[in-house]
């Protein structure tokens, strides 16, 4: 099996490839080229010779001798250098005329030529022939006439030329393998940076950005996602560690004053009474504590992704009633009046029963800690073309709209200070805010300072 190779050389080598078949193709189409076109050059002066010596013969006087007609076409062939490669046989066969030069090489007739031309290239000791064979009927005698020309120099060019071609296959090769690497190097470059970056990348560091490549391609929208990457574990991380802290933050003061109750309480002997007290005030943190780690939970589960919701249709109108139930003993002691308008029928929404319960809850517990003794708290369930809409409305002390957005947040309060006092750490809304989000539903919060909130749940029917 083939190990596989880094990336750089894996291109490299198709680079270095596709050069070479390339270069092959292209060279081999050159040379077939020129030798085309050396051949046509030396096919056109052969057919130029033919011409001449068949307006030679058709100037011939028929009823002359052969021996004038060979003293005739030996000056033919003297005429122009190189062209004395001439030989002419009769309609018999036999030869008319042979010029010096060409019995040396002791060509063979053309035989059953018919009309027409014929090129040959035959290859003899010492020398090359392109050979022009034609045979032509003048005043009624028929003529086979060869000519010929040398072309080794020619071919020595071409094969000159070939051999440079060769020459310069390792050459370029390596350059261009040399070409290849530096490319791939540069092109990966960045690459090698975010590989490098990610090696050094720790908790500790996740604010660090790479740097943009300037050009606008693949490179460029990798080092994006990763810079997005770090990003997005930079606020998940960042929310973790303040999560753990607030989280810590809010367990100590329940603590300290467990603790203190217990030191100042048993610093001296004391009457039953007192120590009713002090176990009744620590009881009440410790049952503070209990739901705050409650919630903590139920938030770290949602963030871990473990929270499973299951849905079934449900009533929402008994729901609400259920966590207005478990509410009355804080509306009772704050004297605050709940004021329910039950609907007509049962209004059904697919739900989870307990998570939607928990939600009331958390909105009508609400209602009523941010409501001063007295007041009143009024809860609604209504169908609305398709949505099951629950309102919970108080007349308590409102929320500045300039924080509605934030209380949300996990353990954001709009004052602090009342909202311990009130029993709350912050996390109530946004246990909500998921439970609604998990059933697809939405909540609305519309408030005025100094009169009263109304939170609205719209759920959707099931079956509409
Ligand atoms: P808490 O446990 O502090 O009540 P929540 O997440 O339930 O936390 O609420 C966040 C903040 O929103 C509260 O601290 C309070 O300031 C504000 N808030 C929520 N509900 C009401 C309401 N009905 N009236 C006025 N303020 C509210």
């Amino acid at each position: 099996m083939m190990k596989a190779l880094p990336i750089g050389a894996r291109l490299t080598l198709w680079y270095l490839g596709i050069f070479a078949l390339t270069f092959a193709g292209y060279g081999t189409a050159m040379l077939l080229a020129m030798r085309a076109s050396v051949d046509a050059v030396i096919d056109d002066e052969l057919r130029a010779r033919l011409q001449g010596v068949h307006r030679m013969l058709e100037r011939f006087d028929p009823t002359a001798s052969l021996p004038m007609l060979q003293e005739e076409l030996r000056e033919h062939a003297g005429l122009r250098p190189g062209g004395d490669l001439l030989q002419v046989s009769g309609p018999d066969g036999a030869w008319l005329f042979q010029s010096r030069s060409i019995r040396e090489y002791g060509i063979a007739r053309a035989s059953a030529m018919g009309t027409g031309l014929r090129y040959d290239t035959v290859g003899l000791p010492g020398q090359a022939l392109r050979i022009l064979s034609a045979s032509m009927t003048v005043s009624g005698t028929e003529y086979t006439v060869q000519l010929a020309a040398p072309v080794a120099e020619a071919r020595a060019i071409l094969g000159r030329f070939q051999w440079l071609l060769i020459g310069s296959v390792l050459p370029v090769l390596l350059l261009a393998c040399a070409a290849g690497f530096w490319m791939s190097r540069r092109a990966l470059a960045p690459v090698q940076a975010i590989t490098e970056a990610a090696r050094l990348t720790t908790a500790h560091d996740l604010s660090r950005r790479l740097e943009l490549p300037k050009s606008a391609d693949e490179l460029r929208r990798l080092t994006d996602t990763f810079n997005e990457m770090l990003a997005r574990l930079d606020a998940s991380f960042t929310q973790i560690t303040r999560f753990t802290a607030d989280a810590s933050h809010e367990l100590r003061t329940p603590v300290a004053l467990v603790r203190s109750t217990a030191e100042l309480t048993l610093r001296h002997p004391r009457e039953a009474q007192e120590y009713r007290e002090a176990l009744a005030e620590i009881l009440s943190e410790a049952e503070r504590m209990s739901g705050l780690i409650g919630n903590l939970l139920t938030l770290a589960r949602v963030d871990a992704g473990s929270e499973t919701l299951s849905f079934e249709d449900v009533d929402i109108g008994s729901l609400l009633h259920q966590a207005a139930s478990r509410c009355e003993p804080l509306a009772h002691a704050k004297q605050i009046r709940v004021e329910r308008t039950a609907p007509g029928e049962p209004i059904l929404a697919r739900g989870d029963p307990r998570a939607l319960e928990r939600l009331f809850v958390i909105l009508i517990d609400n209602a009523i800690r941010y409501t001063p003794e007295g007041g009143r708290v009024r809860l609604g369930v209504e169908a609305s073309d398709g949505a099951a809409r629950v309102t919970v409305a108080d007349s308590g002390i409102g929320i500045p709209a300039d924080t509605i957005p934030l209380i949300f947040e996990r353990f954001y309060r709009v004052d602090p200070a009342r909202s311990r006092e009130a029993g709350g750490a912050g996390l109530g809304l946004s246990i909500a805010r998921w439970i609604a989000e998990a059933h697809g539903a939405s909540i609305h919060v519309a408030s005025t300072p100094g009169e009263g909130s109304a939170f609205e749940v719209r759920l959707r029917r099931s079956g509409a």
